[in-house]
């Protein structure tokens, strides 16, 4: 008689996009002359730069002939899709990271919850709180969290570290020493980062106690301000107790087409033991390579034309982040992210709860937005709005927002 896997059965329901989905359909039906706007979900609006379309019709045309057809992919990724990795994201920065150590895959979230595969079961992991909920989630399946208290909606043996106002949204050290910490800047859901010499003391820190940082960089493209690294590897030291996780979704789109890379440098070691080494053969015996079409629309990002194309689209989303932004802050309301991120926190007023805000906003202003309180129990108090929808609406939404 087969058993399953009854770490699966631990894990509390993800109600959070499904609550929100259900509140907004019972409204919409009960006032169908209402016209929604929906800042909640992190998904991109923007269609595919022209020269990334034009890089998937060439590809789908070779696909065509025998000649130029292609099956299979190697294992870590197309060799011109790594170079033009290396180039364009590490060496343009100044950052040691050589091609053999760039493992393409289908996107951040598959590599960020595959990548607790390669770590022993009693190694204790640290979150920021909030969090994106696939870092806790992932080690709930593989059994390395121990009990949920429904109470606090914490794990017993997750190490959590608060982010709020009261620390600008950077976590602190904590006072027991994890085995494996994940950060992501600039950061979902708070919208904030660290700069450059705050994430310096996190790789300090994690070299120090012998501790693994799994990076999440899905933001990068967001970055505006000077102090702020573009990649964990600019830290000096950061090549012996860093992995970088990097996707093609945020700053070009790929949410439908799928693309991203793990980093994992030949000097991070456990013993004798590369975990480069692990992350190859983890690759290898799972995963069957990214299709040629796709990175081959990934290589188009790193061209001239695409570059100046992207850097155009993350324009056009941060400057939604600017309405919404000083919007609200006229408003009254007290704000933060939005300068580095495409997300805007905001800290709900008169101490309500973050449902009672999602509430209020439905009815009041007919905008859908993301209570904080999905993310993690210090979530409590705040709000997500996205800047990942159309001018129009961002400007329509704050305007409603304004007139409450
Ligand atoms: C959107 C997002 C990702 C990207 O996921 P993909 O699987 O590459 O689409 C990764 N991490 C965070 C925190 C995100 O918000």
């Amino acid at each position: 008689m087969f058993k399953i896997n009854e770490n699966y059965l631990k894990l509390p329901g993800s109600y959070l996009f499904s609550t929100i989905a259900k509140k907004v359909n019972a409204y919409q039906e009960a006032n169908p002359e209402k016209d929604l706007i929906r800042l909640g979900i992190g998904d991109v609006t923007q269609p595919l730069a022209p020269s990334i379309i034009e890089a998937l019709h060439g590809a789908v045309d070779e696909m065509a002939a025998a000649e130029t057809f292609h099956g299979y992919a190697p294992d870590l990724g197309y060799e011109f899709l790594r170079n033009a990795i290396v180039d364009g994201d590490y060496r343009s920065r100044g950052a040691q990271i050589e091609a053999d150590e760039i493992f393409v895959s289908d996107g951040a979230k598959c590599d960020s919850g595959n990548i607790q595969e390669i770590f022993a079961q009693d190694n204790k992991i640290a979150v920021c709180d909030p969090v994106y909920p696939v870092y806790v989630d992932t080690n709930v399946m593989a059994g390395r969290t121990g009990t949920y208290d429904p109470k606090s909606e914490t794990w017993s043996d997750v190490i959590y570290m608060p982010c709020t106002a009261e620390n600008n949204f950077a976590p602190e050290f904590p006072k027991e020493v994890p085995d494996i910490i994940y950060l992501c800047f600039p950061n979902n859901p708070t919208g904030s980062t660290i700069t450059k010499d705050q994430l310096q003391g996190w790789v300090d820190y994690a070299n120090k106690n012998g501790a693994v940082i799994i990076y999440d960089a899905a933001y990068e493209a967001y970055i505006s301000e000077d102090d702020v690294a573009h990649t964990i590897y600019e830290c000096e030291g950061a090549r012996t107790c860093a992995i970088e996780l990097k996707s093609f979704s945020k700053n070009a789109g790929f949410t439908g087409v799928r693309l991203g890379y793990a980093v994992v440098p030949k000097d991070l070691t456990c013993g004798d033991v590369k975990l480069h080494d692990l992350w190859a053969r983890r690759h290898g015996t799972k995963y069957n390579g990214a299709p040629y079409i796709v990175q081959k629309a990934g290589a188009a990002v790193y061209s001239e034309a695409g570059k100046a194309q992207l850097k155009e689209q993350v324009g056009y989303y941060m400057n939604n982040a600017r309405v919404i932004y000083e919007g609200l802050k006229d408003a009254g309301y007290t704000v933060s992210g939005g300068v580095n991120a495409p997300y805007i926190w905001l800290k709900t007023p008169d101490g309500m709860s973050s449902w009672d805000f999602f509430d209020h906003l439905l009815e009041h202003a007919n905008v859908v937005g993301t209570p904080g309180s999905g993310f993690g129990p210090s979530g409590e108090g705040y709000f997500r709005l996205t800047a990942f929808g159309n001018y129009e609406n961002t400007v329509k939404a704050i305007e409603r927002i304004k007139n409450i």
